[in-house]
């Protein structure tokens, strides 16, 4: 696998690491003493990104976007994560829109691609996370419509969206194939956004929902009846890939700092780069950082040609957890100061901490792997 970044695309990465630091640098400290912007800022940062070309960057270009691959999208994340806000630029519509029919894509595609409209997607509930395919949350047929009735849970974004991508049980008791995935626009009656769910993370929070005889037409329908399984497998492979890509901006970052700060900082006389106990953490970091940035580029790279389910679990899972024990030794050697909002450090800490259970956690990944490579069916 050839990982050479082509010239075109490194030009466009400055240009990206140039945004990140004359629009969001100089507003880190008050996005980490406050634990986010206000949805004005990041409006505001997205209107920013756009006028300077940063807009719909994988969307095809037959669809008003600048066709980019996964690889370049993990490269461009991999800077903008840098920045602890988890900021991204506008326009890209998750990968299930991209099965909208001509009418839906009216409503729901092109009004992301356009600026108009977000989404959020909603697959867990109170009884159903990692075992996604005993969701309880129902779609009962009634002539042209279907009626939802039930909960969801943790569902990101929700503040921010004009519509959901929702999967529900349209066929009670057949697990994976009764899944269906609709497109709910967020003021259909009965469709009520409960709770905000509060995290230890920064920049963004989950809710809970409720639906209550909630009526969406069959036209909202995205894809076929009982195929949405398939939908959200999708989706989450996606997922995986570019959650893996961030872990290599928030760890880069941090150990570029440590090794700034251990330069500067002496102790008994000397630097403390200069005593083993911190080049090891540097190193260990730098060696495993290299490892997880191989794997990811390897996944958005096979996501690319044939969509790589193995390879995004692979990368997703080694990522969180390198990010995870780099962002702590980094902390570490930045002592007291490491663990003040001073730094980006521990905002960086503690969201990766989520990316270990979102989109699937760490041991449902081992255990996908493990299947995969053992032969086992699906509910061995
Ligand atoms: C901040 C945040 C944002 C989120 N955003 C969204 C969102 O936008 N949309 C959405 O749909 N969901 C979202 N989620 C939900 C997330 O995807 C789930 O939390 C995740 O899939 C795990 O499900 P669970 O929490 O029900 O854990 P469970 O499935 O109950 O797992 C509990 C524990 O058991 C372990 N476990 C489970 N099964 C096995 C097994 N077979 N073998 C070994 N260990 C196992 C798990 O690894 C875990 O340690 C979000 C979650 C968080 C925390």
């Amino acid at each position: 696998m050839d990982f050479e970044i082509p010239q075109e695309l490194k030009d466009f990465l400055v240009g990206v690491r140039h945004f990140r630091e004359r629009e969001l640098m100089p507003l880190e400290h008050e996005f980490l003493i406050n634990g986010d912007w206000d949805l004005k800022t990041r409006l505001e940062l997205e209107a920013k990104g756009r006028q300077a070309g940063f807009w719909a960057l994988d969307v095809p270009e037959e669809d008003g976007g600048q066709g980019m691959d996964e690889f370049a999208m993990c490269l461009v994340a991999e800077e903008l994560y840098k920045h602890p806000a988890m900021f991204e630029f506008g326009g890209s519509p998750e990968p299930a829109l991209y099965l909208c029919s001509e009418e839906q894509k009216k409503r729901f595609y092109y009004p992301v691609i356009n600026g108009e409209r977000k989404s959020a997607y909603a697959f867990t509930e109170p009884d159903a996370g990692s075992d996604f395919a005993r969701i309880k949350t129902s779609a009962v047929r009634d002539g042209d419509e279907w009626v939802i009735n039930g909960r969801k849970t943790f569902i990101s974004h929700v503040d921010r969206a004009d519509f959901l991508i929702l999967f529900a049980s349209t066929n009670p008791g057949a697990g994976s194939r009764g899944v269906t995935c609709f497109l709910v626009d967020k003021d259909t009656p009965g469709f009520e956004v409960s709770r905000p769910i509060p995290t230890m993370g920064d920049a963004w929070t989950p809710y809970e929902l409720t639906f209550e005889n909630c009526r969406v037409p069959h036209e909202n329908v995205l894809g076929e009846v009982d195929k949405g399984f398939a939908i959200a497998d999708h989706q989450l492979t996606h997922g995986r890939v570019r959650i893996a890509a961030y872990q290599l901006g928030m760890a880069q970052r941090s150990l570029d700092l440590a090794i700034e700060w251990a330069k500067q900082r002496t102790t008994w006389g000397k630097p403390i780069a200069t005593r083993q106990a911190i080049q090891w953490m540097i190193a260990d970091s730098y060696v495993e950082l290299e490892a997880a940035r191989l794997l990811v580029y390897k996944a958005a790279m096979t996501y690319d040609k044939e969509g790589g389910r193995n390879e995004a679990f692979a990368a997703k899972l080694y990522a969180t957890e390198m990010a995870q024990r780099v962002t702590d030794r980094c902390l570490q050697i930045f002592g007291g100061l490491g663990y003040t909002k001073e730094l980006p450090i521990q905002s960086f800490y503690r969201q990766i901490r989520v990316w270990r259970i979102g989109h699937g956690t760490a041991e449902v990944h081992r255990w996908m792997i493990a299947r995969s490579l053992l032969g086992l069916k699906s509910d061995a």
